[in-house]
């Protein structure tokens, strides 16, 4: 596997469910990953990536930002509170809000910075009580405060139970952003990207596939 045979499956499953493979973002998640592989997809000429945490973003991208300025990059893990700031400066999408205190620090740092994330909203579609999102049937109210907020607010993203066929939560996802008026659906991963791009993904977060299987964190 490796970044190009993502690609043609991407171009596959994009044909398959006529769809536009132009309209489907490749995510390259990063997180945890050695510099070398990073450095080796880069040279590829891939731009856009993903990362899990703030912190460990904060190590890894500035270097490669200066070697490469049209670098895109998303947050897709859990955010605290007291993330936020350095969040806002280096990301330029947010996917996983999931409440309105989040919403609102996201909106007072914009305002602040004068530049804001893209934003995703990230819903708990299988009602899993540890798992972050926002519920169900909270996801109008919390769509509506950002938009308030004059976030620049993109689409949804999920998570689906792993226990749990993807593409039942992926069509719920995709059903919910449409109620919303949303275009952006930010679901699939390694495992089930082409399912995802079938029920409508226009933003897949595709890590182990690419880069491999993730190197534990050195002791
Ligand atoms: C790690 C991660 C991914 C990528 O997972 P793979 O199975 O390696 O493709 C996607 N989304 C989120 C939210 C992740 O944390």
């Amino acid at each position: 596997m490796g970044l190009q045979d993502i690609k043609d499956r991407i171009n596959a499953a994009a044909e398959k469910a006529g769809r536009d493979p132009s309209a489907i973002t490749l995510i390259a998640v990063s997180k945890v990953q050695p510099l070398d592989r990073v450095g080796a997809v880069l040279d590829e000429g891939h731009r856009v990536f993903g990362e899990n945490r703030v912190q460990e973003a904060q190590g890894k991208w500035p270097d490669f930002k200066a070697r490469f300025p049209d670098i895109e990059l998303h947050l897709i893990g859990p955010l605290q509170s007291n993330k936020t700031r350095p969040a806002v400066e280096l990301f330029d999408a947010i996917h996983t809000v999931d409440r309105l205190k989040l919403a609102r620090r996201l909106a007072d740092h914009a305002q602040e910075l004068g530049k804001s994330p893209d934003i995703f909203v990230q819903v708990n579609t299988g009602d899993e009580t540890q798992k972050a999102g926002c519920a169900l049937s909270e996801v109008d109210t919390l769509v509506q405060a950002c938009r308030d907020l004059d976030l620049p607010l993109k689409g949804l993203m999920c998570i689906p139970p792993i226990d749990e066929e993807p593409s039942l939560h992926f069509a719920l996802l995709a059903k919910v952003a449409a109620r919303n008026g949303l275009e952006g659906l930010s679901m699939g991963m390694s495992g089930d990207f082409e399912s995802a791009i079938a029920q409508g993904a226009t933003h897949i977060r595709v890590g182990s596939a690419i880069f491999g299987e993730r190197v534990p964190a050195a002791q």
